[in-house]
């Protein structure tokens, strides 16, 4: 099973959209295993985006998600990672189709409400700077072979 690290950043908060949106991952069948209101200092936001610090919208973006509470959520599920960057949309919320969290909520391509982790790989790393390992909790649903087909 994959684990990816999806963030509901600070505009996702403040529009009031945290029940809505953990309601899209929930719904599709991913499992929480970590869920957290978290205020990022400087440290944690530049980590999260270091593959970005050379870009020009770098010290704008680390001055949103330093402003205000994001929530961090781990998710567990057949192809996490492929399934909520599908479900999340593209960058530009001009450009992310609807049906898709963006394409439906944002207008923006800096606050564009979600981050969902790229690869596996990323995913780790992400889940690791985000969460401690006992804030994950291992849980099997009860219809988890009917969600997942295994
Ligand atoms: N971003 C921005 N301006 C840009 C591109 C990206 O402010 O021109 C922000 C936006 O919040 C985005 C984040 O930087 O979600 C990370 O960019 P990335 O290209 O990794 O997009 P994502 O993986 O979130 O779709
Ligand atoms: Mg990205």
């Amino acid at each position: 099973m994959e684990r990816t690290l999806v963030l509901l950043k600070p505009d996702a908060v403040h529009r009031r959209l945290v029940g809505d949106l953990i309601t899209r991952f929930e719904r599709k069948g991913l499992k929480l295993i970590g869920l957290k209101l978290v205020h990022a200092d400087k440290a944690l936001a530049e980590k999260h985006y270091a593959v970005h610090a050379a870009r020009p919208f770098f010290k704008d973006l680390l001055s949103f998600l330093t402003s205000s509470p994001t929530v961090a959520i781990a998710l567990e599920g057949r192809e996490a990672v492929t399934v909520v960057r599908n479900l999340v949309g593209a960058t530009d919320g001009t450009k992310a189709p609807p049906g898709t969290i963006r394409g439906d909520y944002a207008i923006s391509i800096q606050n564009n409400l979600v981050h969902g982790s790229d690869s596996p790989e990323n995913a780790a790393n992400e889940i690791a700077l985000w969460f401690r390992p006992e804030e994950l909790v291992s849980w099997g649903p009860v219809d988890g072979p009917w969600v997942t087909g295994s």
